[in-house]
């Protein structure tokens, strides 16, 4: 082999198993362990680092912690997905990846050592980071496709296009290349809320053309408004149900200007007012007639059915990446659902909720801990330091003494908690998740049996 290597400026080049190449390591298989490897060295020495930064009760805000683990940590895991998402069907490399976001969870939430990694990250709205890694895969694909550098195969890492599909990935999308424009005839003002209707009147000169238009999107569907005061164009286009706000807010802009042309205006002073941040703000709809027109003809366009193929307006980015985030939703969902054990918290969590991952980042780092140990179950209470092995005394509960000390009963039976669980209604810790108050109960359960 040696005298097959080739030569480069005179320098005999020698072979090699594994090569770096733009930050993924390559091996002759393509196994990609190296690179998984590699992934968590980087990750755990990046924990391990943030961990001088707080202590039990003290330091870097949870609030603070989650943002960095998933804005800085959790990239380098994703970074090239796109090519090794396969290898989260194994389940060598499923667990490596549970090991990283194990690391990082209680890096959030101070939990104890014994605290299991789905309930964790169900608390945080974490999704495990197999199922991320295929998402972004999913993500990258599609960006790629439209950028038609994507090449579709039946096999290896461009199955990620079957594996999660929607007819969504097939529309057109809006994307199209940037142009600069430096000889623009278009004149932008953002007025502020309180010089509106004071210079209104003296922003406009005499013998203008003033236009209103506006974007909707319902239930139903969206629509753009049009609206101008003389002559008098009253315009209400449906605009099917991918189009956005966003993009029907400028879509009427556009169909604005093509109107002026039309209507051969172009030599006219022209004004259109959107309340669009993306062009000009008008405070509100209520009280400028204009723009209450214009709303109303969104609406009204908006409530109409769209007769044609869909999407009317190339689909936007959000769209896709809000698909991709329900499915990884979905699929922790599934995780949760189908996992046996954690009894205690699946007592307390039907599932990841916004609200109650909210509420306890929300939290000091000793209340986040507290928080969480008591609805993961592995907290302070005689129970589970017995398990622990750190307690040799009675597990009975020290408040009413009749049963073992767990978070179970101390939430859900404790007999001397009774008329305060009544007083409080804290009979279903479920559905107090979605009534904002539970962190602040549990708090107080913690309190009463003195848990630090
Ligand atoms: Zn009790």
């Amino acid at each position: 082999m040696e005298g097959l290597a080739p030569t480069l400026f005179g320098k005999r080049l020698s072979f090699a198993n594994e090569v770096k190449y733009l930050g993924v390591n390559l091996d002759p298989k393509l196994t990609w362990n190296k690179h998984l490897e590699s992934i968590k060295l980087k990750c755990t020495r990046s924990l391990m680092m943030a961990r001088r930064t707080f202590g039990k009760s003290w330091g870097l805000k949870p609030r603070v912690m989650n943002y960095l683990y998933r804005e800085v940590i959790r990239p380098t895991v994703t970074y090239c997905a796109v090519v090794w998402w396969p290898k989260t069907h194994q389940r060598q490399a499923k667990e490596l990846l549970d090991k990283i976001q194990r690391l990082g969870c209680p890096c959030i939430t101070s939990a104890m050592s014994s605290t299991p990694t789905l309930a964790m990250e169900t608390l945080l709205g974490l999704t495990p980071l197999d199922i991320h890694v295929k998402g972004t895969a999913r993500t990258v694909a599609h960006r790629l496709k439209l950028n038609n550098t994507w090449i579709t195969q039946h096999h290896g890492h461009s199955i990620i296009t079957t594996a999660i599909s929607d007819p969504l990935f097939e529309m057109r999308s809006d994307m199209m290349a940037v142009e600069e424009n430096f000889d623009n005839p278009v004149n932008v003002v953002i007025e502020t809320a309180g010089n509106w209707g004071v210079k209104e009147t003296q922003l406009l000169k005499k013998g203008a053309v003033v236009w209103y238009t506006d974007g909707s999107k319902t239930e139903a569907g969206s629509g753009a408004g049009i609206h101008c005061v003389k002559p008098r164009v009253n315009i209400s286009p449906p605009l099917g149900t991918y189009t956005g706000v966003y993009q029907a807010e400028v879509l009427a802009i556009r169909n604005c200007a093509e109107e002026n042309i039309n209507m051969g205006l172009s030599k006219r002073e022209i004004y259109i007012f959107s309340d669009s941040q993306a062009a000009l703000r008008v405070p509100g709809h209520k009280g400028i007639v204009g723009n209450e027109q214009a709303d109303h003809l969104a609406r009204m366009g908006s409530s109409r059915p769209f007769i044609g193929p869909e999407p009317v307006i190339g689909l936007s980015n959000s769209e896709t990446r809000t698909f991709i985030k329900s499915w990884a939703q979905k699929a922790h969902q599934d995780r949760w659902d189908k996992v046996s054990g954690l009894r205690h918290s699946k007592l307390m969590m039907l599932g990841a909720n916004k609200d109650l991952t909210m509420n306890i980042l929300s939290l000091n780092r000793k209340n986040t801990r507290l928080v969480t140990s008591l609805i993961t179950g592995h907290c302070g209470l005689r129970k589970h330091l017995q398990t622990m092995g750190l307690y040799q005394g009675q597990v009975v509960c020290s408040l009413c003494g009749e049963c073992k000390e767990t978070a179970t009963h101390v939430i859900f039976e404790c007999n001397s908690l009774t008329i305060w669980r009544l007083t409080v209604g804290l009979a279903n810790p479920q559905q107090d998740i979605h009534r904002h108050n539970l962190t602040k109960k549990l708090l107080k359960i913690a309190r009463i049996f003195e848990l630090s």
